[in-house]
């Protein structure tokens, strides 16, 4: 398929990428473009994209208005055709998809990009497939009675994307919201918006005009547009906890449906049981994965205040450190890289600035020196650092980093790993590696985390609601559950026959 949205150009003009309003490709009314900068080329900039505004945010919130009522109206089975059309189109284009991603993100093509992809689709071909799961209820209330519910779309979704994952994070809502029948205004982060473009380029042959839109732009301007325009109906958030409760409070002002995907500081605790000798290196596996280190770490759910069993301290940080080391950090289109880039300058500074305190700290112990290195043609890479006997009020172990840094807390006794892990305003995700049943499920139902993940460290799993506790949000995606609450509201109708 030839693309509009496409970074290769004949010569050395850097190509424009217009947004999708209303089935049209548009730029911003006012003539604006931001630059996107691949952050494994040094400030290499391979496309522009409009700088969207309040104005544009209208134009996609009409469109989206209008749409909405036909929309709703068709038979589920259509949106369910619809779903299931793009998700094999996106298949078809996979590795398009990937690619794209690791230009746009940094994040590596075998490690993060492709698995992205993959986790794009099923969502898709999940939502399509419980479409017909949106329904309400008829009471049992005797003769002359018929009392039933109605699960109505709430009408416009905006949605707000990081750039960390962008097309995983689109996946957690736009199917969701499409096929319950509202419409949508998606807004994708000023760092990763163009596989967001593509996505509606692809999408766009099997959705009426106005179902889908994408406004670019920056968060302060076409974001906030979002969230305070009275035609958005709910406010479908992620990102930081910071931005989040400004969100959050904006839109409460105007009593908008909100959904909160934020930050976190997960812990992730380790039994003695665990570091055998014979499951020592898949424990340190699974820790490797939870953190995330093949994304940088830049990920909310990142296991990233480790908690090991002083009776296992030592031979787990060397298994842990002889693993993470061996990373290969690097361009991330080859295909032997594990770790791509950081996002950008101002998150690369920004990990190193917490790495140079956490360093500083007394008693801190430099288990794997990890920092700045320069593969290739230049770009925000950063190896892995992991520091150990930190204390778990130091800014290192409170504060989401978002970079590829773990710090390594011992610990003797399990109320006190229990409590220190509670030790967070954040509560989104937490993992817990024990040989021994009941210890390892009591330790994940007393972690105040909205997802707790046992001698595994991979990604969500598709149809089990998703989200966080305290300050890492409010709502829940990725489960049939979590799309009724979050996309429909419920009407009731009494009829006296
Ligand atoms: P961010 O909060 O800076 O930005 C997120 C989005 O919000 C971007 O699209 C941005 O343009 C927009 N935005 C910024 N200011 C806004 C405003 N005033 N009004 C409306 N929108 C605004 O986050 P980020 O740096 O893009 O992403 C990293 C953060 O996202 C991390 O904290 C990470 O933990 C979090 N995150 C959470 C989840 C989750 O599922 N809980 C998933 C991925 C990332």
């Amino acid at each position: 398929m030839k693309y509009q949205t496409t970074i290769e150009t004949a010569g050395t003009d850097v190509p424009d990428w217009n947004m999708f309003v209303g089935g049209e490709w548009v730029s911003a009314l006012d003539g604006t473009w931001a630059d996107v900068v691949c952050p494994s080329r040094d400030n290499s900039v391979i496309a522009r994209v409009p700088a969207g505004g309040p104005l544009d945010v209208d134009r996609a919130v009409a469109a989206a208005r209008s749409a909405q009522p036909a929309w709703r109206a068709l038979h589920f089975t259509v949106r369910q055709k619809a779903l299931l059309d793009i998700a094999d189109a996106i298949e078809a284009e996979a590795e398009s998809f990937a690619s794209l991603t690791a230009q746009d993100t940094g994040n590596a093509l075998r490690t993060q990009a492709r698995p992205e992809v993959n986790t794009l689709i099923a969502l898709f071909r999940y939502f399509a497939g419980v479409a017909g799961e949106f329904k309400g209820t008829v009471l049992p209330a005797g003769d002359g009675q018929l009392q039933y519910t109605r699960q109505e779309p709430l009408g416009v979704v905006g949605a707000i994307l990081p750039w960390n994952s962008p097309l995983m994070i689109a996946a957690m809502k736009l199917p969701a919201a499409l096929v319950a029948g509202n419409t949508v205004v998606v807004k994708p982060a000023e760092d990763g918006p163009l596989t967001v473009l593509r996505l509606a380029e692809v999408a766009a042959p099997f959705l009426p005009a106005g179902v889908l839109n994408v406004v670019t732009g920056d968060g302060a301007i076409a974001g906030e547009a979002i969230v305070g325009h009275p035609g958005i109906d709910k406010v479908s958030f992620t990102g930081s906890s910071k931005v989040g409760k400004h969100v959050g409070e904006v839109a409460g002002a105007r009593l908008a449906h909100a959904s909160l995907e934020l930050g976190g500081k997960s812990p992730c605790i380790v039994f003695p049981s665990a570091a055998t000798e014979d499951r020592i290196a898949e424990t340190a596996a699974g820790v490797l994965l939870g953190m995330r280190f093949t994304r940088q770490g830049q990920s909310c759910t990142a296991g990233s205040r480790l908690f090991v069993h002083r009776d296992v301290y030592e031979p787990f940080l060397a298994e842990l450190a002889a693993q993470v080391g061996a990373l290969k950090v690097g361009d991330p289109l080859a295909e032997e890289t594990d770790m791509g880039t950081i996002i950008n300058r101002k998150q690369y500074e920004s990990v190193c600035a917490y790495v140079d305190e956490g360093k500083k700290q007394d008693g801190v112990r430099i288990v794997l020196d990890g920092g700045p290195t320069q593969p290739g043609e230049g770009g925000y890479y950063l190896s892995p650092t992991i520091l150990a006997d930190v204390s778990n009020d130091w800014r290192i172990a409170r504060e989401e980093v978002f970079g590829p840094v773990l710090v390594v807390i011992p610990w003797d006794d399990v109320e006190e790993v229990i409590a220190m892990a509670n030790d967070s305003h954040y509560g989104l995700a937490a993992f817990v590696w024990s040989q021994n049943l009941t210890e390892a499920l009591d330790t994940a139902h007393r972690i105040e985390s909205g997802w707790v993940q046992v001698n595994q460290g991979g990604g969500q799993m598709v149809g089990q609601s998703y989200g966080g506790y305290k300050e890492s949000g409010i709502g829940r995606e990725f489960s049939i559950e979590g799309a009724v609450a979050g996309f429909t509201q419920t009407k009731q109708i009494n009829v006296r026959l």
